[in-house]
């Protein structure tokens, strides 16, 4: 359940210091320590579950990805992004673009996203 040499499960643990927004029993919602847009957080996995590939094996009533996906949008409302709208990314994998090996949702808004993404 818990990876000690992961820096989520550790922010999880409380051994390293983060900006909570929210939490619930699945997930916990921080400020992403490095903001790609004027607002920027990820939803976090409670259970360290490497990507969203992952939840076909270990989700089997889908309760994890649905409490996570509406954590973000909990978040997004709460931010006061929904009028302008927002963008929620799950990047799994080297070409997906995912450092961490611990799912979570970003939550990006506060201004207009591109397509395609780089
Ligand atoms: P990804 O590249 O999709 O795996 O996303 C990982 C995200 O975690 C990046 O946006 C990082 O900026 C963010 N991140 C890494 N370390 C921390 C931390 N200690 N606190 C908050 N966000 C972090
Ligand atoms: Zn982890």
């Amino acid at each position: 359940m818990t990876d000690h040499a992961c820096i989520f499960c550790r922010i999880l643990k409380g051994e390293i210091p983060s900006r909570q927004i929210l939490e619930d029993g699945v997930g916990v919602a921080i400020h992403d320590v490095n903001p790609q847009a004027p607002f920027h957080a990820i939803v976090i996995a409670r259970r360290h579950v490497p990507d969203v590939a992952s939840l076909i094996a270990v989700d089997g009533e889908g309760s994890i990805a649905g409490n996570l996906m509406k954590m973000a949008v909990k978040v997004a409302q709460e931010a006061g992004l929904s009028a302008k709208g927002y963008r929620l990314v799950i990047n799994t994998g080297e070409f997906g673009g995912q450092t961490v090996d611990h799912l979570h949702i970003h939550v990006l808004g506060g201004r207009q996203m591109l397509w395609p993404p780089g």
